[in-house]
């Protein structure tokens, strides 16, 4: 299947336009044998094949056996990460070839992704990507995600021109890859809904036309989980389509809104490792366990709410103490401050909280209940719970009131802020 990239980039109601740069996505069996075709379509006659050893066993091999001319980075998987050891390891090896690439080809998943959009936007190179696992959303994103010098941070990169996704090899990924891709997209649902509560709220920006796309594909994909955990072709092929389609959605908005709310916001701050030690869980299994923790705090809340027993305050401060307490590393907490000036909550004021209860209330009803979610995340053998990911349930408090600092994003968790409640509705 060819799916029809200008469709996502026509005029839209909500009055931005969509820029699209990826010019082709294939989601098929055998769609790698497109690839010789593909790139004499596109001029190029000599490449770089990039990915690690088990990814080079999975498809690289056959890819490079398509493409005999082609050159081939090989990296060791053990310790492999999207920072700078990862990108100096694939850059050396690149410039141990005679010749500069026309363009790079990355075969694998996340990290290999990373680190040759990485280098792709350095070298001002054309990427195609190959992804070995439907893991997450980010292939045709265009930022990269690496860790610098043990920090976190987006760099801008290049979004792939060419997706070119072979179920035949996707749907044999290990399961807990595409697992973690399907938790990911489960992700949606909190991140459209915060989306959804802040248009509400503050009027930010949104579009119905992206909200729908990703609703859509949230919904076929949510009927028959068991098929991805058994590596069904049909419905490893919806998932990737729906990952991918998950990405075009912020290539048309520009930013990770559509795709990133309170849930991604919990896997971020476990990742920072502020409150917690190194866990070695993928990123699809955190966001998993993020969004059973924001869908639960929501529905009590929302409860809370239709019972009346609430009052609103505001404007709300960042909560300084709080912050300094929990960031200890003066780096850390310095971003973390960046990251919250200006105060999202600077101009939510409870008028406007009050005006929009009805839609909110609609909005939430919209999440599955956590019950409903870890049920789907069960059938498809996916991460549901702390413990599976080595956290104590004794985090889940502290990590819904300290989540929504770590992005300069306004989350219906960080909105919580503005709430006082009879009852409390988070974790404890
Ligand atoms: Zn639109
Ligand atoms: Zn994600």
């Amino acid at each position: 299947m060819k799916i029809d990239v200008s469709e996502f980039a026509k005029p839209c109601d909500c009055g931005r336009p969509h820029e699209i740069s990826v010019r082709g996505i294939w989601i098929e069996q055998g769609a790698i044998q497109r690839l010789p075709g593909l790139m004499k379509d596109s001029g190029w006659s000599w490449g770089v094949i990039l990915c690690d050893e088990n990814t080079y066993r999975a498809a690289g091999a056959a890819v490079q056996a398509l493409l005999p001319s082609f050159g081939l980075v090989t990296l060791n998987p053990e310790n492999l990460h999207a920072n700078e050891h990862g990108v100096a390891m694939a850059e050396q090896q690149l410039d141990a070839m005679e010749q500069a690439p026309q363009v790079l080809l990355a075969v694998g998943s996340g990290t290999v992704h990373d680190i040759t959009r990485f280098i792709a936007h350095k070298r001002g190179l054309p990427f195609v990507s190959v992804p070995t696992a439907a893991s997450v959303d980010g292939f045709v994103s265009t930022v990269a995600a690496m860790t610098w010098n043990g920090c976190k941070k987006t760099f801008p990169a290049v979004a792939p021109v060419l997706v070119v996704a072979d179920s035949d090899i996707f749907s044999r990924a290990p399961h807990r890859l595409n697992a973690s891709g399907f938790s990911d997209l489960l992700g949606k649902y909190t991140a459209l809904a915060d989306w959804k509560i802040a248009h509400a709220v503050t009027g930010e920006y949104l579009c119905d036309r992206v909200c729908r796309m990703e609703y859509d594909a949230l919904r076929v994909i949510c009927e028959k989980p068991e098929e991805i955990r058994a590596g069904g072709v049909e419905s490893c092929e919806q998932l990737m389509y729906a990952l991918l389609l998950s990405g075009l959605a912020m290539q048309m908005v520009g930013n990770s809104r559509p795709a990133s709310g309170a849930e991604h916001h919990m896997s971020h701050l476990w990742e920072m490792e502020a409150i917690n030690p190194h866990i070695d869980a993928l990123h699809g299994e955190k966001v998993s366990v993020g969004l059973v923790l924001a869908s639960g705090v929501y529905h009590r809340a929302a409860e809370e709410i239709r019972r009346g027993a609430y009052r609103l305050r505001g404007p709300v401060e960042v909560e300084m103490d709080l912050l300094h307490r929990s960031f200890r590393d003066k780096e850390m907490l310095e971003g973390i401050l960046e990251e919250n000036t200006p105060n999202p909550l600077e101009n939510v004021l409870p008028d406007a909280i009050e005006k929009a209860i009805p839609e909110i209330l609609r909005i939430i009803d919209e999440i599955p209940a956590p019950d409903a979610l870890i049920s789907l995340l069960d059938r498809a053998g996916a991460v549901k719970s702390l413990a599976e990911i080595h956290l104590p349930d004794s985090i889940a408090e502290q990590t819904e009131h300290l989540s929504p600092y770590v992005r300069a994003r306004l989350t219906f968790m960080r909105m919580l802020k503005c709430f006082v409640f009879e009852k409390d509705v988070f974790q404890g």
